[in-house]
């Protein structure tokens, strides 16, 4: 099963609450036994977080010893692995043709401006209320849209003229969100 990235965040948010503990606390002594074990290679709950660390960031971070951690180099950690694991999606989805609706998506603030965001894009299924149309909207984001295969197979922009209007490329999005003559 792979790892999720936000179990490896979770746990490093532990090990920050760990290290803080008194060093007459069980949890504390039970840390200072799991880096002993970690020390003669053995498996235990620190050499597992540190392969956990390695195997979602791609073996671009790991786990300093027991006696080199404190709070900030855990909070550097996170930090890191978060902006790794940003990268890495925004990488995906670029690389995903069928995704193209997301490639260089600006989302709009009240005030106006505009801003790139990486997910949490449910906004979109909060303002819809009609459950099946968002199930449409979420077909046609992660270019699964019946239309999409129809329109993009092996056909350029230019041989794409919507049918309905003649005026735009038959896009799905197009055709389902935009096409006045399709209403
Ligand atoms: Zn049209």
């Amino acid at each position: 099963m792979p790892i999720a990235p936000c179990c490896v965040l979770l746990a490093l948010c532990f090990l920050d609450y760990l290290i803080k503990l008194p060093s007459s606390q069980i949890a504390s002594k039970a840390l200072k036994e799991s880096h002993l074990l970690c020390l003669t290679n053995r498996i235990s709950w620190l050499s597992d977080l540190d392969y956990a660390l390695q195997i979602v960031s791609n073996c671009t971070l790991s786990l300093p010893p027991l006696s080199q951690l404190n709070s900030d180099k855990i909070c550097m950690l996170s930090a890191s692995l978060t902006n790794y694991v940003w990268t890495s999606l925004e990488l995906k989805i670029h690389q995903n043709r069928c995704l193209y609706l997301f490639h260089h998506c600006l989302e709009p603030f009240a005030n106006g401006s505009f801003f790139h965001i990486h997910s949490m894009l449910c906004h979109y299924l909060i303002q819809v209320t009609v459950p099946a149309h968002c199930k449409s909207l979420t077909n046609l984001l992660f270019g699964e849209s019946i239309f999409y295969t129809i329109s993009h197979y092996g056909v350029s922009d230019d041989g794409r003229q919507c049918r309905m209007c003649h005026m735009h490329v038959e896009s799905p999005e197009h055709a389902i969100l935009q096409c006045a003559s399709n209403l």
